[in-house]
């Protein structure tokens, strides 16, 4: 039996079966939009944040068609680019010099760590310095100064392009890295002198440049970059102190720098524990024939190498500023003896650096000595070279104009090794002169030397100043000075300095002052004292 086909009967399932296609459809559609429109921008949104939070800013977002999506992938794509502009920045300022816009320390031991690992060739590293750019800032103060390292830079910079790493490493001291052959090379065609020696010319003046460098070579003096730039270091201040333009390092400068480090914290140990003793030298006054004065001339007593004369340590301390603490012993040790000067009517010199004539701080420390002891003053002479006066001559004004207050005799020492005129060294309180040995030593053999000599002392006679001559070693030179006029004599002639006992044995027992009969020699002097 057949059955009718009831067509709206089947056609009720498949209208149902397309709705329900339709309504997947839909849906999946739906959710392809919201997937596309959201979820990927958002996905995308939350991979961008993560990377920046963790310090990644190169992050660019693509558009989305929704609006307020599109607003949030705008907003953080901003927000990535300034990161990275700042980022930039920041690695400009910790890379980069701001003043001459070289490379920094920083860099430059990077790039020589990098250079280093991956060199095919000899490398060289060659820091160099403006040596007396502390000299012309104090004068013409920082603006000038900084306008030095400008040019500097440019200069240098444009003396090496390719090929080369190019840094200001600190203060006045530039390095440059480069392969060996092409420093060489620049070498040949510019010599260093231009660099570093040179005139430059800025604002009204001429200035006089001068500076030293120092060399290391990769890989003999060094495998990484911190030992390669210390020993081009090493070699560049070895080459300042020595006075020549540049030195290519040697294993034996690390050693003497070694060697000054030690040397450096054992004479801070003599500090503490004052391992330092006088020698006297005494001074004959030509007026009298008598002795009544004696220069103080320390003396390390180190404890292995025995005692070590000035010489020996006195740059050092000026160097590391130690000076300031050895002029206060000197000082307490001078007003420790202060009895017996007053005994023997005897008055003392002691010698001060350019730093004590600069150090207000002193002034005070001996202001404190000479309370309790005001009477000290008269027995003590300060002697003072030229040049330390004149490094800054309106503080050493000061300095020494309170000294004289208190009734210190001043002594300009050395005159006759600086440049600087009597007349401007009359500003200063001084009272005499003492004439630098090279002037004396050798003036009974030439002639201009001996009117250089005799119109130096007429010179100091006519400023009012006492005059010595320093350095008198043959009876020549006693002679000649005794008849130029001059009113002390220190010298090898009379005595070479001694320990106080034996100055004590020689020149302090008895009546001093009564000892010397005129032209009497040193011997005889000692003979009688004795
Ligand atoms: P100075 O102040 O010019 O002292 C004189 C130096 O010349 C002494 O050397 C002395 O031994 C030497 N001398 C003296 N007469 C003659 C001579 O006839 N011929 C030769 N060739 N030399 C002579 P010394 O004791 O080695 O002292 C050297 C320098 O060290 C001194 O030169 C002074 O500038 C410095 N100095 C010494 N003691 C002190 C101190 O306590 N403080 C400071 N800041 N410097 C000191
Ligand atoms: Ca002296
Ligand atoms: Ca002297």
């Amino acid at each position: 039996m057949a059955y009718p086909l009831d067509l709206n009967a089947i056609s009720i399932p498949l209208q149902g079966l397309w709705l329900a296609v339709l309504g997947v459809c839909l849906v999946a559609w739906v959710f392809h939009c919201v997937r596309k429109l959201v979820l990927e921008p958002l996905r995308e949104l939350t991979v961008g944040t993560q990377k920046i939070s963790q310090g990644n800013f190169d992050v660019q977002l693509g558009n989305s068609r929704l609006r307020a999506v599109n607003a949030l992938i705008h907003a953080i794509n901003q927000m990535a680019l300034r990161l990275q502009e700042r980022e930039l920045q920041a690695r400009r300022t910790a890379y980069q010099d701001q003043l001459t816009q070289l490379n920094n320390r920083i860099y430059l031991t990077l790039a020589l760590a990098d250079r280093t690992s991956r060199a095919r060739e000899p490398l060289s590293v060659l820091t160099w310095s403006i040596d007396n750019l502390d000299t012309i800032q104090e004068v013409l103060g920082h603006e000038v100064a900084d306008q030095i390292l400008i040019r500097v830079a440019t200069k240098a910079r444009r003396l090496c392009r390719d090929n080369v790493v190019l840094a200001r490493i600190e203060g006045p001291v530039f390095c440059v890295v480069m392969p060996r052959r092409l420093l060489a090379l620049k070498l040949a065609q510019y010599p260093l002198k231009r660099l570093l020696q040179s005139d430059l010319r800025l604002k009204n003046y001429k200035l006089d440049i001068q500076g030293y460098a120092g060399i290391a070579h990769y890989p003999e003096h060094g495998q990484c970059a911190d030992s390669l730039l210390r020993r081009a270091e090493i070699a560049r201040q070895l080459a300042r102190k020595t006075r020549q333009i540049s030195l290519e390092f040697e294993p034996r400068f690390e050693q003497r720098a070694a060697n000054r480090l030690q040397l450096i914290a054992q004479l801070r140990d003599a500090i503490a524990h004052e391992q330092f003793c006088f020698y006297f030298q005494p001074k004959l006054n030509l007026r009298t024939n008598s002795i009544n004065q004696a220069e103080l001339l320390l003396r390390w007593n180190h404890p292995t190498k025995g005692l070590i004369a000035p010489g020996g340590f006195i740059e050092l301390a000026e160097q590391t500023g130690l000076i300031k603490d050895i002029t206060r012993l000197v000082f307490r040790k001078a007003y420790d003896m202060i009895d017996l000067c007053m005994q023997q009517n005897l008055r003392l010199s002691i010698n001060l650096s350019a730093m004590d004539v600069e150090d207000l701080a002193l002034v005070q420390f001996v202001a404190r000595l000479h309370k309790n002891q005001p009477e000290a003053a008269k027995h003590l002479v300060l002697e003072i070279t030229e040049s330390a006066a004149m490094r800054d001559p309106e503080q050493a004004l000061e300095v020494l104009g309170r000294f004289s207050g208190m009734g210190f005799q001043i002594a300009i020492d050395d005159f006759g090794t600086g440049y600087s005129s009597l007349a401007y060294l009359k500003r200063f309180p001084v009272t005499e002169l003492k004439i630098d040995r090279s002037l004396v030593q050798g003036a009974d053999l030439d002639t201009d030397g001996q009117i250089i000599l005799e119109s130096t002392i007429e010179m100091g006679h006519i400023m009012g100043l006492l005059v010595t001559t320093e350095g008198v070693e043959t009876d020549a030179e006693f002679e000649l000075v005794s008849k130029l006029g001059a009113d002390y004599l220190q010298g090898f002639w009379l005595s070479r300095p001694m320990p106080f006992e034996e100055f004590r044995l020689k020149h302090l027992v008895g009546n001093h002052t009564a000892l010397l009969q005129p032209h009497t020699s040193p011997l005889e002097i000692n003979q009688k004292v004795l």
